[in-house]
């Protein structure tokens, strides 16, 4: 992480410092030999806390025959262990839900919805798998995106606009990175640090945020951690299909698991759900709504689960690799632009942009720099467009950029921007290469001649000669369409 971060993060006085109680349970949870009775004695001295050990001890979580009627029965019917990661998990959220939401806009609520859906998930994903650790899941599940909290509170204001812009996880850890040279992974494994939380759950929270190896396929608590960040996305807003792809694509990634074991898992989650909600009172869920988001959930993961996630997945926008919407999105959006520009005689503009020999990139350096070269080059070119500019992986190592309502002459700061920002671009490979790349680019515009282009198509034909003269006249440069 970069200093700055750093330091603003060591001196901040608007992050909440943590109560008495969690700094004693971490340091419990520090002492290997730490034992029943002295876990007890300081338990009992937070009264709310010492009742939700109770309560959890009896709930349905924990499927023991027996019931716990005191703390000490309780405890020792959860074992140490389990006592102090479930205190860690209340101590913790306690004192932040009460003393966080520095952003405007910032919904606090939303916020520890989506934390305790994720502790839920994580956990059952846990049970599902027959895992022992459920309780370090809960709790790596539930602190996992605490770094957005860590930003809102050292950076509210330059945070503010970052956070705002997207309602997806990856994109917004993507766009931390990019801003701030940071994501909320990191910050926030370095405040779980700062608390001394154990290393093995700061890891944990980490590491959930990366991407899975595929040779390591196995239940892990990081792949828990990881597939449970998509499975409470998709809890809380079960009724958008991107939501559902992504989470099928990282169950599959991480774990290795299908639509079925992932119904189970669901299942799990909601008969945890309402002992959860009370012990944080929390409502994840309307209970009028619960019941019939998950036979949904149900019904679009097994009876239609093939067919109907092939059309979803033909739906879904994105470009996995790069992020940019994908060539249907682009086929889509193109024709609504070019409709209206039709309709209102409005200016629109579109580029074609291909990086230069990009096969000798791939032969020289490998596949993977030239995947981390695409990756970096869609990040600089969405660095230099407005929000209603369209940016599309038109193909492998090509890009196709919808400009509404810019004329040909607009076009032409934009697109120079891009080519040196492209030219700009120093790629460090894994192996300490130093890449550099350029492009060219092919525009056409409808106002050029609104006869000649009748269709969108007619369009991308043309920015696309016009590209070919690019790549025929020496690369690295912008060449625009002209009427032969
Ligand atoms: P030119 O300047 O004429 O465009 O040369 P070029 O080498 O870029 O063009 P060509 O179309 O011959 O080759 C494109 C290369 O892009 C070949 C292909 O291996 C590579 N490519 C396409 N998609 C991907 C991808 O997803 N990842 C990587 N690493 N390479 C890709
Ligand atoms: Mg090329
Ligand atoms: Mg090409």
């Amino acid at each position: 992480m970069n200093e700055d971060l750093a330091k603003r993060l060591r001196f901040c006085t608007t992050l909440p410092s943590l109560p008495a109680i969690a700094l004693k349970i971490i340091d419990l949870a520090n002492n290997p030999s730490t034992d029943l009775d002295t876990l007890c004695d300081h338990i009992a001295y937070d009264p709310a806390l010492s009742a939700k050990i109770l309560k959890i001890a009896n709930s349905p979580l924990y499927k023991s025959r027996r019931s716990a009627t005191n703390l000490r029965q309780a405890v020792s019917l959860l074992g140490t262990h389990t006592v102090i990661v479930i205190s860690l998990s209340f101590s913790l959220t306690d004192s932040l839900v009460k003393n966080t939401g520095n952003l405007p806009q910032f919904d606090n609520h939303l916020f520890w919805r989506r934390s305790i859906a994720s502790a839920l998930a994580c956990r059952a994903l846990g049970e599902k798998l027959k895992k022992t650790y459920l309780d370090d899941l809960f709790l790596v599940g539930l602190l996992q995106e605490i770094g957005i909290l860590v930003f809102c509170a050292i950076m509210p204001e330059e945070y503010a606009p970052v956070f705002l812009s997207t309602n997806d996880h990856d994109t917004l850890l993507n766009k931390e990175r990019e801003t701030f040279g940071a994501g909320h992974d990191e910050l926030g494994y370095t405040l779980l640090k700062q608390w001394h939380l154990p290393d093995y759950i700061a890891l944990a929270c980490l590491s959930g945020h990366g991407q899975p190896e595929p040779k390591t396929i196995e239940p892990t608590l990081q792949a828990c951690a990881a597939t449970s960040r998509y499975l409470a996305d998709y809890f809380l807003t079960p009724h958008a299909p991107e939501k559902l792809i992504k989470l099928l694509q990282a169950a599959r990634a991480w774990l290795d698991i299908d639509e079925t074991t992932l119904v189970e898992v669901i299942d799990i989650m909601k008969e945890g759900l309402n002992t959860v909600e009370d012990l944080f009172d929390i409502t994840i869920h309307q209970s009028s709504e619960i019941s019939g988001i998950l036979s949904a959930a149900k019904e679009l993961l097994t009876i239609h689960s093939l067919s109907k996630v092939k059309e979803l997945e033909e739906k879904s926008y994105r470009d996995g690799l790069t992020g940019a919407y994908n060539r249907g999105f682009f086929d889509e959006s193109l024709k609504r632009e070019f409709l209206l520009s039709k309709q209102h005689q409005l200016p629109i503009t579109i580029a074609m942009i291909d990086l230069d020999h990009f096969k000798r990139i791939n032969d020289t350096y490998g596949h993977i720099a030239g995947d981390g070269i695409l990756v970096s080059v869609t990040r600089t070119i969405l660095g230099q467009i407005r929000q209603d500019d369209t940016l599309c992986r038109y193909g492998g190592e090509e890009f196709a950029l919808i400009l509404p309502g810019t004329t040909l002459a607009d076009s032409r700061q934009i697109t120079q921007r891009l080519k040196e920002a492209i030219a700009a671009i120093s790629y460090h490979s894994e192996n300490n290469s130093t890449i550099s790349i350029t492009a060219s680019i092919g525009v056409a515009s409808y106002m050029q001649d609104i006869t000649q282009f009748k269709q969108p198509e007619d369009l991308v034909k043309a920015a696309d000669s016009a590209l070919y003269t690019a790549k025929n006249e020496g690369r690295n440069q912008i060449i625009e369409w002209h009427n032969a």
